[in-house]
């Protein structure tokens, strides 16, 4: 298959060393040389322009920063990729524009899936991504062959910009969970139990959840996680503001109260204004034991 891929940065670079992997031919498209050339060293195609990426492929791959880009970049991509191509977003992007480039993609007759990830860094290089798809059945049964060399799940969550909602919603519990966890820990800390006493006993009570026993957000009791590398993302703080205001902003056009949610993205919005934007979202927890 002939597939392009535009948006070759921190997450994209990964994915399309796997298409190439996989046997693909991928034409690689992106703003930076230095993303380009990483795609090329990886076994991409070099394209010099969208167009040039798109002529006579099977599938276009996109992973952007946000909505804007996305109406941009599919805004060229009409009209010159052909029209038997199946166009896959995998960006993280507000519900809206998922859907309004989801219809443009439909006037212009495309077949067209919003595919936004879960896995991070880590899983988009070692192909173990989720993918969360909103489409019709036809779009997503022409976009899951392909989905599926990047990734270890493949999930069809409904129509377009339902994969979008799903990341959305996934990612607000991901902070509210992993807020709540730091506020048990640090309130165990100054009750007198130390951190791994509390994570035995709350890693098999009701209170056990992903972000205290895959990715801890004390050092010690997962040695894999964040906090046992300096909070070294994993994933930026800034990424979870990112993926809260999107939340926030669905929340607000579809009426929905998410009092939690607020004030997750209020937290986070501070820790990234304190200075902490780069570090993994878990450094939460030196917030919360400081208490601003
Ligand atoms: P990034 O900034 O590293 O990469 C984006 C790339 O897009 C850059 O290389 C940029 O040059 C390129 N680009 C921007 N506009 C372009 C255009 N008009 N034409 C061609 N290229 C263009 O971002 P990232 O971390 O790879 O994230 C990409 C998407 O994945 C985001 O929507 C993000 O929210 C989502 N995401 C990221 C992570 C993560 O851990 N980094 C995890 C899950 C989801």
């Amino acid at each position: 298959m002939k597939i392009a891929f535009i948006g070759l940065g921190h997450m994209g670079s990964g994915m399309a060393a796997n298409l190439v992997r996989a046997g693909h031919e991928v034409r690689a498209y992106d703003l930076s040389e230095t993303a380009l050339s990483q795609a090329m060293a990886d076994g991409a195609i070099g394209a010099a322009s969208l167009s040039e990426a798109c002529e006579g492929v099977d599938a276009v791959v996109t992973m952007l920063p946000a909505g804007q880009h996305v109406l941009s970049v599919y805004g060229e991509v009409f009209g010159v990729a052909p029209k038997s191509a199946i166009l896959i977003d995998c960006s993280t992007i507000d519900v809206e524009s998922a859907r309004q480039v989801a219809g443009q993609a439909e006037a212009a007759g495309y077949q067209m899936i919003d595919a936004p990830v879960s896995g991070g860094m880590a899983g988009a290089k070692a192909g173990t991504l989720t993918f969360m798809c909103g489409g019709t059945k036809t779009a997503f049964s022409g976009a899951e062959p392909i989905l599926a060399k990047m990734g270890k799940a493949v999930i069809h969550a409904g129509e377009a910009g339902a994969g979008q909602a799903a990341k959305i919603c996934n990612n607000m519990l991901l902070a509210i969970t992993m807020i709540g966890t730091c506020e048990a820990f640090a309130l165990a800390e100054k009750l007198g139990l130390k951190d791994q006493v509390f994570f035995d006993i709350a890693s098999k009570a009701s209170g056990q959840n992903w972000s205290m026993t895959s990715y801890c957000p004390v050092p010690g009791p997962v040695p894999a996680s964040p906090a046992n590398n300096d909070y070294q993302p994993g994933f930026a703080a800034a990424l979870m503001l990112k993926d809260l205001s999107l939340a926030m902003q669905a929340a607000a056009q579809s009426d929905a109260d998410t009092p939690l949610g607020a004030k997750a993205h209020a937290l986070y919005e501070a820790l990234c204004s304190q200075g902490h934007a780069a570090q993994d979202f878990s450094y939460m927890m030196e917030r919360i034991r400081r208490g601003a």
